[in-house]
């Protein structure tokens, strides 16, 4: 296994597969890797066969994060990351650095970044301002530097999902977008490399985001319609039970438009957002 952390190497190898005919398959991650991270990497092996060339990238981005946010302190091991990668069979590790990605930026010689304008607007968008303009930047960059026939993404941040189809289709980028399953804890928590911060009892209060779903989709299961902002109620009593967790947006959508529904039936997407103390989580479900 490579790591290659210029991009010009990183083009270089990938036009030189290219031309050798081989597929490339890529995923992108801000490293801490977890079991969650290695479904995606086996994903897009799965994508490209033996034959092909998969590829993971580690960058902690930081036009990603606000400036209230935990850029500074996200975790980071890129000696166990390396490691994880090696036996999930992932040929090229690719390691950017900040001054790689965005030269000049703090004497403000970078000033362009790409804006999905519609799908950003609710959720994850409306709680983080710039959180959007900095995803769909760097994964534009970053399929630029890796040259991928296929990109695999977590159903995890099910918003950046399909924002991210969004951008490659509106873009004519020429790649495909996979979008695989959220690997889970045994209790249903979702696996996240911000798990880490969760201290004492908040681990187990963090079990609400899962719980919360399961209800939602319990709710629903009979078949008949139910009023979102019934549900909504319901949902936020369980959370309300919790004394660190505090919601930050609960919503009921299309999975394909993210526009809200008033209805919740089964097929309604359910995404939430919480606080556990100072570490924000998020989860989602098809219901
Ligand atoms: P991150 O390192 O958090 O930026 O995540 C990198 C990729 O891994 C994203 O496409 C995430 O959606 C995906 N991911 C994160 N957590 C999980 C999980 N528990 N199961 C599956 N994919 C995940």
């Amino acid at each position: 296994m490579q790591v290659v952390a210029q991009i010009a190497a990183m083009q270089r190898l990938a036009r030189k597969w290219q031309h050798a005919g081989l597929r490339i398959a890529f995923v992108p991650t801000m490293g801490f890797l977890h079991p969650g991270h290695v479904s995606l990497i086996l994903r897009a092996r799965r994508a490209v066969g033996v034959g092909g060339k998969v590829v993971v990238s580690i960058y902690v981005n930081p036009t990603q994060f606000g400036p209230k946010e935990d850029f500074t302190r996200y975790p980071r091991d890129l000696k166990g990351d390396l490691q994880m990668c090696r036996e999930a069979g992932a040929d090229t590790v690719f390691t950017p650095d900040d001054q790689a990605m965005y030269p000049g930026k703090g004497e403000g010689l970078y000033s362009t970044f790409v804006v999905e304008e519609k799908l950003t607007q609710s959720m994850e968008g409306a709680s983080r301002p710039s959180h959007f303009r900095g995803v769909t930047t760097v994964v534009a960059k970053l399929l630029h530097c890796v040259l991928p026939d296929v990109a695999v993404f977590g159903q995890k941040d099910f918003q950046q999902a399909a924002v991210i189809r969004r951008m490659t289709a509106d873009l004519n980028f020429p790649v495909k977008i996979i979008v695989a399953p959220t690997l889970r804890e045994p209790d249903g928590l979702a696996m996240s490399s911000r798990n880490k911060y969760l201290a004492g009892d908040q681990r187990r209060q963090a079990t609400v985001l899962w719980r919360s779903l399961q209800a939602a989709r319990a709710a629903v299961q009979g078949g008949s319609p139910v009023k979102a902002v019934r549900l909504l109620e319901q949902l936020k009593k369980l959370i309300a039970a919790e004394p660190e967790v505090r919601l930050d947006y609960l919503e009921f959508f299309n999975p394909d438009s993210l526009e809200p529904v008033s209805l919740v039936v089964p097929g309604t997407q359910a995404a939430l957002a919480v606080f556990v103390g100072s570490t924000r989580l998020i989860d989602n479900m098809r219901l």
